[in-house]
């Protein structure tokens, strides 16, 4: 089967750009996990499906109809056939991503959706679990981690690119409280694999942690 690069950690560690510059590097395809439950938050809010009916957001996860198209780091999400890459990426749909993420149901059922990305000529796995559940298989898993500080720095910079003057000790509180809960919940606690590398990347820019991390591909 395709080999599989792994990049896993929370949100504000450079993973998405990381991962996005890495797949376009390899020519490899390109899996953004967490993009599949903010769908799959956005999809079952639609259909007024309880954000705590596990039964039901399992069927609709394992019947998820979205498609990513177009190059890496431009990818637009479509579901449906419509383009929600906008809808999602608001805060809202993130904090009920991470709510639907917490039942074991909802991430069964986007298994196996996720495990067909791996075609060849390879694949590089963005998301909190693709190196310990996804793709346990794969012979290079990195974990990115960074200070909450530092994270919360980085968030709000983005924020301020689109307009939005958010409070920084305030986005580092809602950080760390949501650290606490992936760290905690029962349904996959995001922890990196036994044999993941781990970059630190609170002092390094991205252009380092893509070299480090290209040179561990390379191996
Ligand atoms: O990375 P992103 O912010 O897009 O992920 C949205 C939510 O989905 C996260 O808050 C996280 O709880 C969840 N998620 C997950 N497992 C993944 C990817 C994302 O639980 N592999």
């Amino acid at each position: 089967s395709a080999p599989v690069v792994t990049l896993d950690g929370p949100s504000g560690v450079g993973k998405g750009t990381t991962a996005s510059l890495l797949a376009e590097r390899l020519g490899w395809h390109l899996l953004d996990s967490g993009a599949l439950y903010r769908v799959l938050a956005l999809a079952s809010e639609e259909a007024d499906v309880a954000v705590d009916d596990e039964a039901r957001l399992e069927a609709m996860a394992a019947e998820l109809d979205v498609q990513f198209k177009g190059r890496e780091g431009l990818q637009r999400v479509i579901l449906d056939g419509r383009d929600v890459s906008d809808q999602i990426r608001t805060e809202e749909c993130g904090g009920r991503a991470s709510r639907v993420a917490s039942l074991a149901g909802a991430r069964r059922g986007l298994l196996a959706l996720q495990r067909r990305f791996a075609q060849a000529p390879g694949l590089v796995a963005d998301g909190r679990d693709m190196g310990t559940t996804i793709f346990p298989q794969a012979p290079v898993k990195i974990f990115l981690t960074a200070s909450p500080a530092e994270r919360a720095r980085r968030r709000h910079k983005q924020l301020k690119e689109k307009g939005i003057d958010a409070n920084l000790s305030e986005l580092e509180s809602a950080i760390a409280e949501r650290d606490q809960r992936d760290a905690e919940r029962n349904a996959s606690p995001l922890k990196p694999a036994d044999d993941a590398v781990l970059i630190d990347t609170t002092e390094i820019s991205i252009g380092e942690v893509f070299d480090r991390v290209m040179k561990l591909v390379e191996e």
